[in-house]
């Protein structure tokens, strides 16, 4: 397995509409490595997931796992999820701001406003289908990722850049602190 390299923010690729896998690619070696080296590079810096644009892939695949996270210490555990063509409905209008980061961002925090309930439309690894509803912090994780397979990056999500911090500066004055939820 290898660690990849994660683009930040000004890489072109991340800005980019990422193409849907058919399903015989998905499970050909290349791919299931491919997917092998995001699960890794997720680990190795504490991301709470990875798309593959981010790794300079332009393909619609995904990687989510928290664990222990030292990077979000507050978050719910989630078991790992390969996320493949995703398909994310809104279940609620409701919405509710939280601290978000990105690998590709890096030392940055804002608050982001996401849906506290998402339909998930994808396929896991090996093809299968799956559609699942997600809560909370899994679905703002699962939101962010997909928005990266659409070009999105969370500072376009944000509705007031005024949180947006670097990381030593949200550690002092921020971290505990939350805005009222909408
Ligand atoms: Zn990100």
């Amino acid at each position: 397995m290898a660690i990849l390299k994660v683009a930040r923010l000004g890489h072109p690729m991340l800005r980019q509409q990422a193409p849907p896998v058919p399903v015989e690619v998905l499970r050909s070696t290349e791919v299931q490595r491919f997917i092998d080296d995001m699960i890794e590079t997720m680990r190795e810096y504490d991301g709470a997931g990875l798309a593959a644009t981010q790794v300079h892939t332009l393909t619609q695949i995904a990687v989510i796992e928290v664990q222990s996270n030292p990077r979000y210490p507050q978050a719910p555990p989630i078991p790992l999820t390969v996320i493949v063509n995703p398909v994310v409905t809104p279940l609620a209008e409701e919405t509710e701001e939280d601290w978000e980061g990105c690998l590709s961002v890096p030392d940055m925090r804002g608050m982001v406003p996401r849906y506290t309930a998402v339909r998930l439309e994808c396929l896991d690894r090996s093809g299968q289908r799956v559609d699942i509803i997600t809560k909370d912090f899994f679905a703002r994780v699962v939101q962010h990722e997909t928005d990266h397979l659409n070009g999105i990056v969370y500072l376009d999500r944000m509705r007031d850049l005024a949180s947006l911090s670097h990381i030593a500066e949200w550690q002092k004055h921020w971290l505990g602190i939350r805005e009222q939820s909408d």
